[in-house]
């Protein structure tokens, strides 16, 4: 293997850029930027998120906070609460950290989120800007990943066959926007694709985001191919693992990201530069 791509240092890198930035603001006497993170229930790797998220806020300077509801709120409860905050001058970033209870329409909560607060980038609006490639907040993890391949200096994927496998609204779809916008040829595999290891043998790029724990064994990988693991998997032994046979894969590829400290700590540092697009959006 040639690099191991450390994501936790990359995402530092981003996060003292961003702090330079807000440091900034605060000499000016500005407005600080905002983020509200909204948690129904108690789901217990939501609780470790959220309070990833609020703690990597407090690192860069940005305001937040996370408002914490039974999981019996009501759907309409909710809308209420996204619609204050829509209409709240301070708050410039609204997260409403998935999944939620299933009495609750996460589509139609997504969808009640002001767009130009929507720093997930899972509104319909947000979504189609992407994909017609206008200004927009792209969301956390395919932005992450982006970042992760600028890092290693890959900028153009002209050339470049790329497998992503898994097709989520979240992860899948948006990765494959972007690879695609970069030239790359770009394959998506899902549950209902067969012949997955041969297309995966064919890949100079595999993001691996099935949410299985070492689903893409060292033969499903070319050599010299760079893999990007989103998976976050918890074994019986409460130890994380994404969803690359990690060990056996470095033996075969040139690039890799570990799980954890791949790609989880880059999407938590585009979800602050995020937040910043959103504050500058409502100070233009
Ligand atoms: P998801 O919504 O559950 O989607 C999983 C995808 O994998 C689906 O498209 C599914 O296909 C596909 N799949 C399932 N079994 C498969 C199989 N046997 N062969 C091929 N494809 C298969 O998951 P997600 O939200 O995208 O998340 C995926 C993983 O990434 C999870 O482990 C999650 O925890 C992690 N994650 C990490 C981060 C991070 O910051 N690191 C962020 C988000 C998610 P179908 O569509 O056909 O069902």
């Amino acid at each position: 293997m040639k690099e191991l791509i450390k994501g936790n240092e990359i995402a530092a890198k981003y996060k003292d850029a961003l702090k330079l930035k807000i440091d900034a603001l605060k000499l000016q006497h500005k407005r600080m930027p905002k983020l509200v993170v909204i948690l129904v229930g108690e789901d217990a790797a939501s609780l470790v998120y959220t309070k990833g998220k609020a703690k990597a806020c407090e690192e860069v300077g940005i305001l937040n906070e996370t408002l914490q509801f039974k999981k019996t709120m009501s759907e309409l409860e909710l809308l209420k609460c996204i619609n204050t905050l829509n209409e709240n001058e301070d708050v410039d970033g609204i997260l409403v950290q998935l999944p939620l209870p299933k009495h609750i329409n996460a589509m139609k909560i997504i969808q009640s989120i002001n767009p130009n607060k929507d720093v997930d980038g899972f509104h319909p609006i947000n979504v189609g800007k992407l994909y017609l490639q206008q200004e927009t907040f792209v969301p956390c993890t395919p932005k992450g990943i982006m970042a992760l391949l600028d890092a290693i200096q890959i900028h153009d994927l002209s050339g470049y066959h790329a497998l992503i496998i898994g097709r989520s609204n979240i992860v899948g779809k948006p990765i494959a926007q972007l690879l695609l916008q970069k030239n790359a040829t770009v394959s998506v595999a899902h549950s209902k694709t067969i012949h997955l290891k041969e297309l995966c043998r064919q890949a100079d790029i595999v993001v691996a985001c099935v949410g299985i724990a070492k689903f893409v064994k060292k033969d499903f990988l070319k050599p010299h191919a760079i893999v990007i693991d989103v998976g976050i998997n918890r074994l019986d032994d409460h130890s994380l693992c994404g969803d690359v046979d990690f060990e056996a894969a470095c033996e075969v590829v040139d690039y890799i990201t570990p799980v954890p400290k791949g790609v989880g700590p880059m999407t938590i540092a585009m979800l602050l530069e995020n937040t910043l697009q959103a504050y500058r959006l409502s100070n233009r």
